[in-house]
């Protein structure tokens, strides 16, 4: 088999196991297997492949057509230019969330403190820390095996970041300049129809927001205001559909100056809200 076949052959598959990026996917997994650049890829596509290798190939295009996202077959996921380690415990960093991290960019200044609320992979607030050494930064999560990861991302990404396991607000101290999260937001009822890469592979735990999708973010509304400086920033992503909903849990715990911002196809994905003076 030709490096060439090899591809034809990975898209066939995984286009018939109803793969939107068929082509994509295959090229990236032979790769993978064949340990080879595009570069070298295109130097001669008509290369013979080794049995061994081949073989490599075919299990992970195997492991790929079971709907295994990619990102965790490969370990890694990219994110605001930079590399995460990611696997089963952490969600895979959204190309939507970079639009949070843009956000929280515009309104971070020299010196301050930011919360990650619900880090994850600690893909938010590692790419918020990157390059920008006056910032302090402490990252949130109720799973210890996610912090785990987060702090192998902080060090393989060279930044410098507490990182605290909790439910919530239950083991943070102190107050911040800003909090970012990226909460649990999908409705309970809607786990089910998930694409099934999300459904059965991603952690539930960081994709259920509850009943009505919106549990976390009156958590983040209330008990936000007692780490947040007065005028401090949170900033969120929010289910396309949750503009209005997650704009009115903020109003009514007393922020000031909230925004909805879209993200490139359109879609309600931020709000950033600004704590009043009361608490
Ligand atoms: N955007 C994610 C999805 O569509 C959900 C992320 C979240 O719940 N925070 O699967």
């Amino acid at each position: 088999m030709t490096y060439r076949e090899a591809l034809n052959y990975g898209e066939n598959i995984l286009s018939e196991a109803g793969i939107a990026d068929a082509a994509t996917d295959s090229r990236i997994l032979l790769f993978e297997a064949l340990g080879i650049t595009r570069e070298e890829y295109y130097q001669d596509p008509w290369e013979e492949i080794s049995d061994e290798k081949e073989e490599s190939f075919r299990i992970l295009i195997g492991k790929r057509a079971q709907r295994i996202p990619l990102q965790y077959m490969l370990g890694k996921a990219s994110f605001m230019g930079l590399t995460f380690k990611v696997d089963s415990n952490v969600l895979i960093p959204r190309m939507d969330t970079e639009i949070l991290v843009l956000e929280a960019q515009k309104r971070l200044f020299p010196g301050n403190r930011v919360l990650d609320m619900c880090t994850g992979s600690g893909c938010i607030l590692i790419s918020l820390l990157k390059g920008e050494s006056t910032l302090e930064g402490v990252g949130s999560d109720i799973s210890k095996q996610a912090i785990l990861v987060a702090r192998e991302n902080a060090v393989s990404n060279e930044v410098k970041a507490s990182w605290v396991t909790g439910n919530m607000f239950e083991k943070t101290d102190g107050c911040f300049d800003m909090i970012v999260s990226n909460p649990p937001y999908i409705r309970s009822k809607d786990m089910g129809s998930l694409m099934p890469e999300i459904r059965d592979f991603e952690p539930p735990n960081a994709l259920d927001g509850g009943e009505d999708g919106l549990s976390f973010y009156r958590i983040l509304a209330k008990d936000g205001k007692g780490h947040l400086k007065e005028g401090g920033t949170i900033a969120m992503e929010i289910g396309a559909d949750q503009g209005d909903d997650v704009y009115g849990i903020f109003e009514d715990e007393g922020y000031k100056d909230i925004e909805i911002v879209m993200d490139l196809a359109g879609h309600d994905r931020v709000v950033l809200a600004r704590r009043g003076n009361e608490k």
